[in-house]
């Protein structure tokens, strides 16, 4: 899932701080799931901000909705609870969310209320862990399920630095090394050999080296 973190209180104080009346949207998907953007945060996240304390004049109007997806844009569509004379909205979903409500909402301001961080996974209640950067061209198969890239802090492809110190990355002793566990991984497998097969250098292209990305999928939609 996509992760995503509040941004601190002082900056989204002052993304709003010059409008009278701002909608506060939660996206009821991967955010809601990491207990950052969905309709409980987007409740408390108006409570906060409708506090005097945080503003020189009078604080803003503010409401609360949701969007089960932001960043679908029939749901967004589908969508009519903004109430008239709304100046801004404060999305809570992540980047995708947001631009997608930029464009359907325009001229309307759509402002972000997370830091969107990583594509990640549920390691114990409570914790996600980055787990993968959308690279594109996947070597999941010939890591043991590990990814190189998000989970070695160095994103090699040819085994470790050297720096690992009894199974803890040099950049970080509190994060296990990426390339110890894809060994352990490996052996368990009985794919040890794996490891002698030389990684090229990589064509960054497919993870968005070229621009932005786009695919396409045929037979998806109405006939044209
Ligand atoms: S190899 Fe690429 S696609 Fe596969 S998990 Fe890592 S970043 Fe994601
Ligand atoms: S110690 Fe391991 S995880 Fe850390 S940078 Fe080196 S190879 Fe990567």
């Amino acid at each position: 899932m996509i992760v995503g973190d509040l941004k601190p209180m002082e900056e989204i104080v002052a993304m709003i701080g010059g409008y009278r009346k701002v909608l506060i949207l939660g996206c009821g998907s991967c955010v809601t799931v990491c207990l950052s953007g969905g309709e409980r945060e987007a409740r408390q996240l108006a409570r906060e901000l409708s506090h005097p304390m945080h503003y020189r004049e009078a604080p803003p109007e503010v409401s609360v909705g949701s969007i089960l997806r932001q960043c679908e844009r029939d749901l967004v569509a589908a969508y009519q609870e903004i109430d008239p004379g709304t100046e801004a909205v404060l999305s809570l979903a992540c980047g995708a969310g947001v631009q997608t409500l930029a464009e359907a909402f325009e001229p309307l301001p759509i402002l972000p209320a997370l830091n969107t961080t990583f594509f990640g996974a549920s390691s114990k209640p409570g914790v996600w862990s980055e787990v993968c950067r959308g690279c594109g061209d996947c070597v999941l198969s010939q890591t043991g399920g590990i990814c190189p890239i998000a989970r070695c802090a160095k994103s090699l492809f040819n085994g470790p630095c050297g720096g690992s110190q009894n199974g803890a990355c040099e950049v970080d002793p509190t994060t296990p090394c990426a390339w110890m566990m894809i060994c352990y991984r490996l052996k368990k497998q009985g794919k040890l050999h794996l490891l002698e097969t030389l990684s090229p250098p990589r064509d960054w292209q497919p993870g968005g080296g070229a621009g932005p990305r786009e695919r396409i999928r045929t037979g998806v939609g109405l006939p044209q």
